[in-house]
């Protein structure tokens, strides 16, 4: 049974421009910025949007680009793609690769405004279909998790109408064909900690006049393992990762201090409170054990927000890319680690949808190794690797996921519920 919101999204991207997509795409891929710098990116959304007949802002929260199409009584549908790359070095050999020294699409964030271009595009040339008000978003600075913020903050919702809805969605690994859903938690919390511990330097050659802040950090990223193995249920899915430790300049001086940084992956406020208080608790606790003359500084730096699906507005956008697509296409593919600022769009609780489009190539999926899908899924190249590579017959699927999830309520007898 195919609902009216999923035929007319067929209808409207029967004769999509593939060839021209694919092109955009490419260049795109090929010039890639990173967050807050995507000027030429937004340039070209903004040229899309404008294109395809909506009125069309640039510069909003420094480099985010917003379309609108208001095309009569109906709900306020916004859909949104993010637009920066990774310091990445690409590996991936393509024909279209980064021409920009150290900076790649390594998120697929190319892809997502390529899919975003296509879709304003469909819905506007097919405005005759549905009606309402379409709002289409360029947000920048989703890696560093300032962009969605930053739009808000320069008054997004003052200029252009606040959503009844939300939507976006993301490239990720996997083979193509397959969109996951899931009505509630689908991304995790992030939250970004420092530690500076303070010692005593002095001559290597004399560690008694000394308090070696290098051997407390070790111990100190020792023991923090032992925050999720130990102190959080084994219910409570979590993460602890220290990415950087740095201490000292030389083989023979005991530095002052060192810095440990580290992120935080949590699905709920409690865990996430409860880890921040085990973290300064064992900082201060070595300090202590070591001797060090000052307590340690622990900061709390950039978090994202856990991504919470409203399960209503989620199972309606899953059940139109089941009809679109075949049911066996969608998947619940559990809560990812991985985390979003998009939440932060959708102010004063409003609900949206959130999925991932698959889109690893057949040939890398099938050479990877593993005899399962797990064990594959281990294997092809995930996000922010450098040999990330969407197949871009995703192009079309991901353009038909957007128009078909706005149609959702924009054709909907019932209009929005
Ligand atoms: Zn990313
Ligand atoms: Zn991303």
């Amino acid at each position: 049974m195919t609902s009216a919101a999923a035929r007319t999204a067929l209808d409207l991207t029967a004769d999509l421009p593939v060839p021209a997509l694919e092109d955009f795409y490419r260049d795109l891929h090929r010039h890639p910025e990173l967050s807050l710098h995507e000027h030429r990116t937004a340039a070209a959304l903004a040229d899309r949007f404008r294109t395809a007949g909506l009125d069309t802002v640039t510069g909003i929260g420094g480099t985010g680009v917003v379309g609108i199409l208001r095309n009569g009584d109906g709900p306020v549908v916004l859909l949104r793609a993010d637009m920066d790359a990774l310091p990445v070095t690409e590996a991936t050999g393509l024909a279209y690769a980064s021409e920009k020294p150290g900076v790649m699409h390594a998120c697929g964030h190319d892809l997502h405004v390529t899919w975003l271009a296509g879709a304003a595009a469909a819905l506007a040339a097919g405005r005759d279909a549905w009606s309402g008000t379409l709002i289409v978003v360029g947000q920048p600075a989703e890696e560093t998790g300032e962009g969605a913020a930053a739009m808000i903050e320069d008054h997004l919702y003052q200029r252009f109408p606040p959503p009844d809805v939300l939507l976006a969605q993301h490239a990720a690994p996997g083979p193509v064909g397959f969109y996951a859903h899931r009505p509630g938690l689908i991304m995790s919390a992030s939250t970004d900690i420092d530690i500076v511990v303070h010692g005593r330097g002095g001559h290597g050659s004399r560690p008694e006049s000394t308090v070696d802040p290098v051997v407390t950090a070790a111990y100190l990223v020792t023991r923090l393992q032992t925050v999720v193995s130990r102190e959080i249920a084994p219910r409570d899915s979590a993460v602890l990762t220290v990415g950087r430790i740095e201490a000292g300049t030389r083989h023979n001086i005991i530095p002052a201090e060192a810095r440990i940084s580290l992120n935080l992956r949590t699905q709920s406020e409690e865990v996430r409170e409860r880890m921040i208080a085990a973290i300064r608790r064992i900082a201060a606790g070595e300090c202590l054990a070591a001797g060090c003359p000052r307590e340690p500084e622990v900061t709390v730096g950039n978090s994202f927000p856990a991504t919470v699906n409203d399960p209503d507005t989620d199972r309606r956008v899953a059940a139109v890319h089941g009809d679109v697509f075949g049911a066996g296409t969608i998947l619940d593919p559990g809560p990812a680690m991985g985390s979003e600022d998009f939440p932060l769009l959708a102010e004063d609780d409003t609900p949206y949808s959130y999925w991932f489009v698959t889109s690893t190539p057949p040939d890398v999926w099938d050479a990877a190794p593993g005899s399962d899908l797990m064990e594959k899924f281990a294997a092809v190249p995930s996000n922010h690797s450098p040999h990330f590579a969407p197949d871009p017959s995703t192009i079309a699927p991901g353009v038909r996921t957007l128009v078909s999830g706005a149609l959702a309520y924009l054709v909907s007898p019932a209009g929005l519920s």
